[in-house]
């Protein structure tokens, strides 16, 4: 490689490194003639990635513009060249991890906007008055109240991890994910946030109040005025207990219609990353990975074949006393799936890096073994 100051074409590698999170390979070189010493970086060249900005245009992605971004936002703040590059690098990780040929700008600035506040705050702020385009000072002080309110529930919840773990577990329905991941959180002291229980209980107030999922405006009215609530492992909507209410075949069939509304994703999206930023948890759902906590550190995707999720759901409810049959079970799990595969926002698929776990053939204590062996918390010194 030509050295960049003097134009001599003998340079030297002197040293050899990957970033930490070895996708980037980091060279010291010097330059025979001028003896000076510049850093190149190699990182590998994947298939193009679009990105559909917010007045329906598409670019390329490009990391250096997200790099730019963060360079401006960090100007005259204690953050160093090397940690801008490494959190450059985990967002265009998660971007290519996504599983989607194409991103909107928003969830690329939302990956921004969460790796800066771990970072630093001033430039998080400065960021997000940039990004969201903040009218007033109003705004300032409000993402300030947030941040601050942030902090406090982090120090509160951290105890000995300093900086919280997301653990994503997606897969389709009968998989098992709720029964795992409980039991993943509580072997490790963290949240269990179960986001299916969310789009359960918004598809349980609709057809309580009889509203279509074509009817934009009743449904805008309804999440305007709903609130849930999770506490003591029970779910709580507008304040009354509904855990007992949202485990039947209906229900299973309102939430993945109403899972179809983008407002209502993004509105339930909105919930689940407002809770699992300040806690240590294990979230599991359909789109944990490529849509709530793309950054998440640990995603996994649990499937069984559908024979077996509807001898499950079967078992289930018999249990339950419900009357059901076999035939039935399975053409609602494979209805849900289609749906839930098929739909246009943020369908169900497989994060590029999450770990495929297979539960046909395991026990529920095997599968939660599975998961186990592949965390390792680290406990600040
Ligand atoms: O996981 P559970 O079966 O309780 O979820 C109910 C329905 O909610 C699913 O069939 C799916 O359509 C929807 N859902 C979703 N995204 C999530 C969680 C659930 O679309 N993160």
């Amino acid at each position: 490689m030509k050295c960049p100051y003097c134009g001599g074409l003998e340079t030297r590698v002197l040293d050899s490194r990957q970033t930490e999170d070895g996708y980037v390979v980091r060279r010291r070189r010097a330059c025979d003639s001028c003896g000076r010493r510049f850093t190149t970086y190699e990182t590998a060249e994947v298939s193009m990635m679009m990105v559909v900005k917010k007045d329906g245009r598409r670019e390329a992605f490009d990391r250096t513009k997200v790099k730019n971004g963060i360079v401006r936002a960090c100007e005259k703040r204690p953050v160093s060249m090397d940690q801008i590059d490494q959190v450059v690098n985990s967002i265009e990780q998660s971007v290519y991890s996504s599983g989607e040929k194409e991103v909107t700008s928003g969830f690329v600035g939302e990956l921004v906007m969460n790796a800066l506040r771990d970072l630093d705050q001033v430039a998080y702020i400065r960021f997000a008055s940039v990004y969201h385009e903040f009218a007033d000072v109003e705004k300032f002080a409000e993402e300030i109240d947030k941040l601050r309110q942030n902090s406090k529930e982090e120090h509160l919840d951290s105890g000995d991890a300093p900086r919280t773990v997301r653990i994503a577990i997606d897969g389709p329905s009968g998989a098992g994910k709720s029964t795992i991941a409980k039991k993943v959180a509580s072997r490790l002291g963290f949240d269990y946030i179960d986001t299916g229980a969310m789009y359960r209980a918004v598809g349980y107030k609709m057809r309580k109040e009889g509203i279509s999922p074509d009817d934009s405006k009743a449904v805008h009215a309804l999440l305007e005025h709903t609130e849930i609530d999770f506490r003591n492992g029970r779910v709580f909507l507008d304040g009354e207990d509904i855990s007992d209410r949202i485990r039947t075949p209906e229900i299973s069939k309102a939430a993945s219609e109403c899972a179809e509304i983008p407002e209502v994703r993004t509105k339930l999206v909105e919930i689940q990353q407002e809770i699992g930023r300040s806690k240590n948890a294990v979230m599991d759902g359909r789109d944990i990975a490529t849509r709530v906590f793309p950054d998440a550190q640990y995603k996994f995707f649990l499937t069984a074949s559908p024979e077996e999720r509807a001898s499950r759901r079967y078992r289930e409810q018999k249990e339950k006393g419900l009357d059901c049959n076999y035939e039935e079970v399975l053409r609602d799990v494979r209805e849900r799936d289609y749906r839930d595969m098929h739909r246009k926002t943020d369908p169900l698929r497989k994060a590029k890096d999450a770990v495929e776990i297979d539960s046909t053939n395991l026990s529920e204590e095997e599968t939660v073994g599975a998961i186990l062996s592949r965390i390792h918390i680290q406990k600040e010194k």
